[in-house]
């Protein structure tokens, strides 16, 4: 296991230990270094006070934020460099399963690291030298690869609701098993983690999401009953069989749609569109005439659905959106017969915007059919169409019609609603035929239509 300390962590450690206090690495920075990984934040454990740091630092040159003051935590800018610096703790009481109800100092490191949650992320290094300190043996665990409680999980877990989640987002992150106590406690743990704040459960799901292989947390969250609390309609796809040209049941399915985005760097919002594109099939799950199952319009039921998990979640509203656009949009079938003036409402219809997207969207859906890469064959096609019909008109919105509604106003037509109206039945000619986007013959159909309303 490699370990090097770098010289502008010495240099920050060393203002800490010239006031006669210790420093240490902790934290997810030394988990990762430990492992080999990239490290992004260094958190800095000590015996020195929050104010004992803050005058060191100032003294030394360097500006000093007090982040989160209360906890003990102080972030220090030091040449160029970033650190979060946090006086060693216990923490006593969760009567809410939250936070702690006060924060008391400690006095060791050992202390410290005893309120951690995971044992691979109670290791300290001491600085400078790099000396470990690892009292419950997050190196062993680190090596076998299991996320195990510091301490009882079910008083860990009881005292904390988030920790569960974080547990299963570590599994996805790091490809770790939980050990059989920690998986086993979480289950008595629900009505804690239940108590966790939306956003909380969000930045975890994020983290989940954007981990190589999201199914191994949502696996996990599903074994446990984690699912069931946050995402219960994602929970019943469990069992809904499907058949057809599928081979797995829809949770499976949304699955593999969701770890193909991952594996495949798609954005945010294709990941979360994967994972709850199908969301509305349980509901919709009918015996067709020939005895196969039909789930006729369940993108409409799926982005319905999507919305209130996102709201509830507290999602921003761009990125509710965007999902759920994609979602609504995600079953076309394209052939070859399509007009162009179809592909045109198509493109409008989808935005363009959006279309690199969906078709992320779409490759993930294919391939979650079975498991396997999708021919290019049945999405190339589509793509070099409307690629075509892009070059040959850049008529697809309103805004990119030859005349405005002041036009309008200006050639006799009274302002109010039928304005709007009327433009929309000039998108919809041109995207019939988009020659017709001149001033001239717009402005002749717009006062006969006019003359009509
Ligand atoms: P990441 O790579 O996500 O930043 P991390 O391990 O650094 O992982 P942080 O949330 O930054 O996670 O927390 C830093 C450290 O604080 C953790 O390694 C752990 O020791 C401790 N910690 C964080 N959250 C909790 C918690 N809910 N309960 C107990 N200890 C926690
Ligand atoms: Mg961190």
């Amino acid at each position: 296991m490699k370990k090097t300390i770098e010289a502008a962590l010495k240099e920050i450690a060393s203002v800490i230990n010239g006031g006669g206090k210790q420093a240490y690495l902790v934290g997810g920075a030394v988990r990762d270094m430990l492992m080999g990984k990239k490290i992004h934040d260094w958190d800095i454990a000590t015996d020195a006070l929050p104010e004992e740091v803050t005058a060191l630092f100032r003294k030394a040159g360097g500006k000093v934020i007090p982040t989160g003051i209360k906890h003990g935590t102080v972030t220090v800018l030091y040449r160029k460099n970033s650190v979060e610096v946090t006086t060693f703790r216990t923490e006593a009481g969760y009567s809410d399963g939250r936070r702690p109800d006060s924060v008391a100092f400690a006095a060791t490191i050992e202390e410290d690291l005893s309120r951690r949650d995971f044992t691979m992320n109670a290791i300290a290094l001491r600085l400078p030298s790099g000396e470990t300190v690892d009292p419950f043996d997050g190196i062993t665990d680190i090596k076998a690869k299991i996320i195990r409680c510091v301490g009882k999980a079910q008083d860990r877990f009881a005292e904390d609701g988030l920790r569960p989640l974080r547990a299963v987002r570590f599994a996805a992150q790091l490809g770790f098993d939980l050990e059989q106590n920690t998986k086993d406690a979480i289950a008595g743990a629900l009505p804690v983690s239940a108590k966790v704040s939306p956003e909380r459960v969000r930045d975890e799901l994020d983290k989940i999401l954007a981990s190589p292989l999201p199914s191994r947390a949502l696996l996990l969250m599903e074994k446990t009953g984690l699912l069931e609390l946050f995402l219960g309609e994602l929970a019943a796809c469990r069992g809904v069989e499907q058949k057809g040209y599928h081979s797995f049941d829809v949770l499976e399915h949304s699955l593999l749609a969701c770890d193909y985005a991952a594996k495949n760097n798609f954005s945010p919002e294709v990941r979360m569109a994967a994972l709850l594109h199908d969301i509305g099939k349980p509901a919709t799950k009918k015996m067709g005439a020939n005895g196969a199952w039909t789930f006729y319009r369940h993108e409409e039921i799926s982005e319905s659905q999507s919305r209130r998990i996102l709201r509830r979640l507290r999602y921003s509203n761009a990125f509710v959106d965007s999902v759920c656009h994609l979602i609504k949009i995600h079953m076309f079938h394209y052939t070859e017969d399509w007009s162009d003036a179809a592909v045109r409402r198509f493109i409008v219809r989808a935005g363009e915007d959006y279309l690199e997207n969906l078709y992320c969207l779409r490759r993930a859906d294919t391939y979650a059919l079975n498991a396997a890469e999708g021919s290019p064959a049945l999405l190339l096609p589509f793509i070099k169409r409307v690629e075509k019909v892009q070059a040959s008109s850049r008529v697809f919105m309103l805004k990119d019609l030859a005349v405005s509604g002041k036009d309008l106003i200006a050639a006799g037509i009274k302002p109010g609603k039928q304005i709007g109206i009327i433009l929309n039945e000039l998108l919809e000619t041109v995207l019939d035929d988009p020659s017709e986007n001149t001033r001239e013959k717009l402005l002749k159909i717009a006062v006969n239509m006019n003359e009509r309303l």
